[in-house]
């Protein structure tokens, strides 16, 4: 029997992913970490429990460094999510990455300010528990297997997908000055965003699966000769590739294994270390 209150993939992004499936169950979850984004919502989809986060809230009121990103993996792993998807929107460090591609990374570079990105910092909870200090691998920040379900899924759909590139996640919330971006992209770096990371490595510290798909929305500054990007050029690009990033979204989370099935670095991320916490 399918438990109405349980997941198993979990996709991070806007309402636009899961706001017309019928069953959607909202469901309310508080975590040691505090509140998440929004509500989870839950559906099937594919023969799959998914459970959708709005990462920014419902409306968009959440701004990219105010997001509590561990509360955010931990409410999905609490209602069995083991693998996540967490598309984001992306300006393209490269002339040929123009507006439209899609891009699945292998690599990221954080250069975020003032996020939290452990839940292993030796700071006692509310109720006791203390997390040990625990330093993971980080080595390859994505999942294989989801990284390939994503990229077959977008070949299916006929959009030919940049297989790997290196995502670098800065604090924002604004966007980058044209020197920063032509750093970015000196330093021979794919897409810049503002969300991908901490998301990845809260994934792995609970032993999830990530897998993250970038929409380029626009050409970063440094790599364009014009007045350098404009939050209403983002919105109008996503908007006009939402449908088809959905689509593939929806067959990459088909084509996911089976939770019991993962065999990936992932799933192993936690293998031998004291982390002081009994994880949801
Ligand atoms: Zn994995």
């Amino acid at each position: 029997m399918v438990n109405a209150d349980t997941a198993e993939i979990g996709v991070i992004g806007g309402s636009g992913f899961y706001s017309f499936l019928d069953d959607v169950t909202e469901v309310k979850v508080d975590t040691p970490y505090g509140e998440p984004s929004d509500s989870l919502f839950l559906g099937e989809l594919a023969g799959r429990r998914v459970a959708f986060l709005p990462r920014h809230g419902r409306g968009h009121h959440l701004p990219p460094h105010r997001i509590n990103y561990r509360a955010n993996l931990w409410a999905l792993r609490s209602v069995g999510v083991r693998q996540v998807l967490g598309p984001c929107a992306v300006g393209g460090l490269r002339p040929e990455y123009g507006p439209g591609t899609l891009l699945v990374p292998d690599q990221m570079v954080d250069r975020t300010k003032a996020r939290a990105q452990t839940f292993y910092d030796g700071e006692p909870w509310a109720d006791g528990t203390l997390p040990n200090v625990v330093h993971l691998g980080f080595a390859d920040p994505y999942c294989p297997g989801g990284r390939k379900a994503a990229l077959a899924a977008a070949r299916g759909r006929d959009w030919e997908p940049v297989d790997g590139g290196t995502l670098v996640v800065v604090e924002g919330p604004r966007f980058s000055t044209r020197a920063e971006s032509r750093w970015h992209a000196a330093m021979g770096w794919s897409v810049v965003g503002m969300t991908g990371h901490p998301e990845a490595v809260l994934a792995r510290e609970l032993n999830l699966c990530y897998t993250t798909l970038t929409l380029v929305t626009d050409l970063d500054a440094g790599a364009e000769a014009g007045e350098g990007v404009s939050h209403a050029e983002v919105l109008e690009v996503f908007a006009a590739n939402v449908d088809r990033l959905r689509s593939v979204l929806f067959d990459a989370v088909a084509a996911l294994p089976a939770n019991e099935d993962r065999d990936c670095v992932c799933a192993h991320a936690l293998d031998g270390l004291d982390t002081g916490i009994t994880l949801p």
